[in-house]
């Protein structure tokens, strides 16, 4: 699966964020989500685009329209959230929400709701959620099992998740009342000896070489080694954001200038990719966990048992068990 994380924060660009991190338009041309498109579409893949809708609260419709050309061109679009750009008169009667990883339950219903009620003005009802900074809480994971909605916010490389997981394909969360799909940011540990969990995401330093036919070489390994890990039926999640061909400036601040290796190095991965893989979109993995087609070996519990958070202090969410279905 590959996504695109949709968004124009806007201190990432000292100028014109909407354009230049979501459009990509630049005075050498565009560089952003419409040449993605265009790569995959040549390439026969759909994409996954998950479209940070609190942005509505800055760029109004224009950022809608960015959601509206997704679905013109027939890929995928799907909800993102870095909920603290919403407006103070959303948060009137609730809690604001700093971190995800802590939201509670009217806190995560309000903000799904408002995910909802924007991608309902451009789209059918969605199937996939990522949580900015991938972050999600057990009672924002509950609000999309109430929809229907699966998670893809989980990523075992980071260190500010809610909880500690290791690197899976995808598994579902069992919560107090229901179940909720996840399908991870695939991850694999110690990949090139490099002491840690590094995930798969087209902009990383493990993934990068600047030898082109090297680089495609290492996603081979990468995929080589998930697949391994988590077996032929797992879902392998690549990550990309609408700014992935940009490059940042030298205070590594704001994405300043486009980077036309980048374009390159993505059209190959993707025509190689196309060659080797089935690649769906999430509504298709949704669609074939609904009609009982789609593997899942492992749920993993929510439980009431208080964790450590990473930074030491006693996190609000609770502790993970695990349990393991049909293996021994
Ligand atoms: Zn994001």
């Amino acid at each position: 699966m590959i996504t695109v994380d949709v968004e124009a924060m806007p201190r990432r660009s000292a100028a014109s964020p909407l354009d230049r991190l979501i459009w990509g338009r630049f005075p050498e041309g565009e560089f952003g989500i419409q040449k993605m498109m265009s790569i995959a579409e040549k390439a026969g893949v759909t994409m996954t685009m998950m479209l940070d809708y609190a942005e509505v609260e800055l760029y109004g419709d224009g950022l809608l329209d960015v959601g509206r050309e997704i679905e013109r061109r027939g890929h995928d679009l799907q909800l993102h959230l870095h909920q603290t750009f919403l407006s103070k008169s959303f948060w009137e009667d609730l809690t604001p929400v700093n971190d995800l990883n802590v939201s509670g339950t009217a806190e995560s219903d309000a903000m799904l709701d408002y995910l909802l009620d924007q991608h309902s003005r451009i789209s059918a009802s969605p199937k996939a959620f990522r949580g900015g900074g991938y972050r999600f809480s057990a009672p924002f994971l509950s609000a999309l099992g109430r929809h229907g909605i699966a998670d893809l916010s989980c990523n075992a490389s980071r260190a500010t998740q809610p909880i500690r997981t290791r690197p899976r394909g995808q598994f579902l969360w069992s919560l107090e009342d229901r179940v909720v799909l996840e399908i991870p940011v695939s991850c694999v540990s110690d990949f090139r000896g490099l002491g840690r969990t590094s995930d798969y995401n087209f902009n990383a330093y493990a993934l990068f070489k600047p030898k082109l036919a090297e680089r495609i070489q290492l996603h081979r390994q990468f995929l080589k080694s998930f697949y391994e890990a988590h077996g032929t039926q797992a879902i392998a999640v690549l990550v990309l954001h609408s700014w992935s061909f940009l490059k940042l400036d030298e205070n590594k601040q704001y994405f300043s200038q486009p980077d036309p290796a980048a374009v390159e190095a993505f059209g190959e991965l993707i025509n190689a990719l196309a060659k080797d893989f089935e690649i769906i979109t999430a509504a298709r993995a949704v669609d074939l966990f609904d009609s009982g087609k789609l593997a899942i070996d492992e749920v993993l519990l929510f439980a009431d048992e208080p964790e450590r958070s990473n930074d030491g202090k006693p996190s609000l969410l609770s502790n993970l068990r695990r349990k393991v279905l049909g293996r021994a």
